[in-house]
């Protein structure tokens, strides 16, 4: 299809306010490295004439949306991203919209380093046929670059899993997770000038050669 006729949503991690979402070192911000990094793949991507959209730019809520509830304050930020990807949905159909959100993951809240580490994608549990063909083009396009892959078994590119945001968008709907924000070995590379292009670029050629096959 073609690249103008696709919007693309990418999704940033989290809120500046939410707890713990950083390496036990604190180099390393899933929230604040998310937007760095979704901010660089929206330039590329229009530079080269696609329609890209950032579905919540700001570290954290306005104040009339904060609540004394992290959880409340959660919900609101969810609710805030499905409701702008479903207007895009409602104003240029579902089937021309694709959203990519962008995670660092982490296997352990207690501040300490771990040992899991590298590099995956999930859809909702009852994922469509595109969430799934969307999936495997940004997998492919990671394997490509070389990264430690993360596969629920051999065949499976993707983990199915309940994620607010995968289960209420209506269009085609994916989250990666890039790599771990406790594994030390995947902070450094993260954090490295390369390990920064390797994230920018396996989401511009994944998405890319998404947009192309439909
Ligand atoms: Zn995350």
């Amino acid at each position: 299809m073609d690249k103008n006729s696709v919007v693309t949503i990418l999704g940033t991690p989290h809120r500046l306010r939410e707890a713990v979402k950083q390496s036990p070192d604190g180099r390393l911000h899933e929230c604040i490295y998310g937007r760095e990094i979704v901010k660089e793949i929206a330039v590329k991507l229009q530079a080269m004439g696609y329609h890209v959209m950032i579905d919540f730019e700001p570290l954290d809520l306005p104040r009339n949306m904060q609540s004394q509830s992290p959880k409340v304050e959660r919900q609101r930020e969810l609710a805030l991203r499905v409701n702008f990807v479903n207007e895009v949905c409602r104003q240029e159909g579902a089937k021309n919209v694709v959203y990519v959100s962008i995670h660092v993951d982490a296997s352990g809240d207690d501040g300490k380093w771990h040992d899991p580490n590298g590099w995956s994608v999930r859809v909702s549990t009852n994922a469509s046929i595109q969430s799934k063909r969307l999936a495997n083009c940004l997998f492919d396009a990671a394997k490509a670059h070389g990264l430690r892959m993360r596969q629920p078994m051999a065949q499976q590119k993707f983990w199915p899993q309940n994620l607010y945001v995968l289960n209420n968008t209506q269009c085609p709907a994916v989250l990666t997770e890039n790599l771990f924000q406790d594994n030390l070995d995947d902070v450094d590379f993260l954090l490295s000038d390369e390990g920064r292009h390797v994230i920018e670029r396996l989401h511009i050629e994944g998405i890319i050669k998404y947009i192309e096959s439909l």
